[in-house]
């Protein structure tokens, strides 16, 4: 089954063709045919598309919309010029998997979408009033060049974190707010914990049950989960993306009565606030440089700016108090595992978050961890009772079987 993945955002679609069913899951023989991203949909829109491992093919057009976006695609897929073989027509995609960003409380698994499911997904726009639109729009679009024939999956951000026990999903104001207007903790980056507490059992041989981690996801956004007995019981990101770790342009944690210090010290209104907190924060606030991870250390490198290595070491700090945190909440793990843009290629990253960790028996093996940049592998030593992982993501992967497991019927998903 040929599935097609989208990423849909405000002005971007991000796609991935990937042929699987259920013998290929089992065999781990998933095939990857295809690549990519249309970027500045609304204007002259850019297509980039990389088939296999060859180099990738660039080719711009003017798409009005995400509808135009996807029906653009999908023709240069079929085209000679795309020289994807595998693609002839829209008959050749089998199925289409999306990523949902918010499903609330409503949804708690990955769900075949029907106009009843759209309608909750559109209910949802309250809780993630920046992403769900997108989202929305992709699936509208994808029936309009597919039409009801094609089967169509969300995959959401939050459900993985549906089995968040109370104590850490509520937060602890009136409870009302929480049964009003469902004003409690979500978490996010879902399908990406998932994957890895998946790909970190399979490569310890264990059982679910027995997967009990600290997972981070270290990207431009970033959160930590705390898996127990392979379910999440806490997590860092909240209502909304913004809480927890320090990310490249949010704030994390903060004292939320600074919201209203900034808005009459500076005479803002709470959005504005909340667009500050959210895009002018974090890494970049802190540096006054960059959000970006790999520029800062470049930074370093050459200037030892002080602003830039307050916010480095204030990103790790701000991470390595959330192990200290989950490790108590958890009754101790057994591996801390890094993952997104960060965890998975920044070695010296890595090595300061778990700095002064041996307390809690986690010791770096400084010569795997160096050696670790965009791949799987045990990065501490051999005698450390609490280990670490470097294991790349594959969010698309975990769309793409989901959606197959779904339109297959079979329950619940690894
Ligand atoms: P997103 O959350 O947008 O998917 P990514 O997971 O791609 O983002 O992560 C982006 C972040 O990863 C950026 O801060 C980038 O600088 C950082 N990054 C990527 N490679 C490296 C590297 N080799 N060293 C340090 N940081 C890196």
């Amino acid at each position: 089954m040929n599935v097609l993945v989208l990423n849909a955002g405000s002005s971007s679609l991000k796609f991935q063709i990937i042929a699987t069913d259920l013998e290929r899951i089992q065999q781990y023989k998933d095939d990857r045919i295809l690549r990519g991203e249309v970027d500045g949909i609304g204007g002259e829109a850019i297509v980039k598309v990389r088939y296999r491992s060859e180099p990738s093919k660039t080719v711009t057009a003017p798409l009005r919309d995400m509808g135009a976006a996807l029906d653009y695609l999908l023709r240069y897929l079929a085209s000679d010029r795309s020289g994807i073989a595998e693609i002839k027509s829209t008959a050749d995609v089998h199925a289409v998997g999306h990523r949902v960003v918010h499903g609330g409380e409503t949804f708690k698994e990955s769900t075949l979408i029907d106009d009843r499911v759209l309608k909750g997904i559109e209910d949802c726009i309250d809780l993630a009033p920046l992403h769900n639109p997108n989202n929305v729009k992709g699936i509208l679009a994808a029936r309009e060049v597919f039409g009801s024939g094609v089967p169509q999956v969300a995959v959401f951000d939050t459900s993985f974190h549906s089995s968040l026990p109370e104590q850490a999903y509520l937060y602890a104001i009136p409870y009302h707010l929480y049964r009003r207007h469902k004003i409690r903790r979500y978490g996010f980056h879902g399908t990406s914990h998932r994957y890895v507490a998946f790909r970190y059992r399979a490569l310890r041989g264990l059982a679910r049950e027995q997967t009990n981690i600290i997972s981070f996801h270290l990207g431009n956004g970033c959160s930590a989960a705390a898996i127990k007995g392979g379910c999440p019981v806490d997590t860092s990101m909240g209502m909304t993306p913004l809480e927890g770790l320090v990310m490249g342009t949010r704030a994390g944690d903060l004292d939320p009565a600074i919201v209203s210090v900034i808005a009459r010290k500076e005479g803002m209104s709470s959005s504005e606030v909340d667009t500050l907190l959210n895009t002018q924060s974090g890494l970049l606030g802190l540096s006054g440089l960059t959000n970006d991870m790999r520029e800062l250390q470049a930074e370093l490198k050459e200037h030892d700016d002080r602003r830039v290595r307050l916010a480095v070491e204030i990103f790790c700090y701000r991470a390595r108090k959330y192990i200290g945190a989950y490790l108590a909440a958890m009754g101790g793990a057994d591996a801390i595992v890094f993952t997104g843009g960060i965890g998975e290629n920044s070695p010296n990253i890595r090595s300061r978050i778990c700095c002064g960790m041996e307390w809690a028996g986690l010791s770096i093996d400084e010569t795997k961890n160096q050696q670790t940049v965009g791949k799987e592998r045990l990065i501490s030593t051999e005698k450390s009772r609490l280990q670490a992982y470097a294991i790349p993501t594959d969010e698309e992967l975990l769309i793409a079987r989901d959606t197959v497991r779904v339109i297959k019927g079979e329950s619940h998903p690894s």
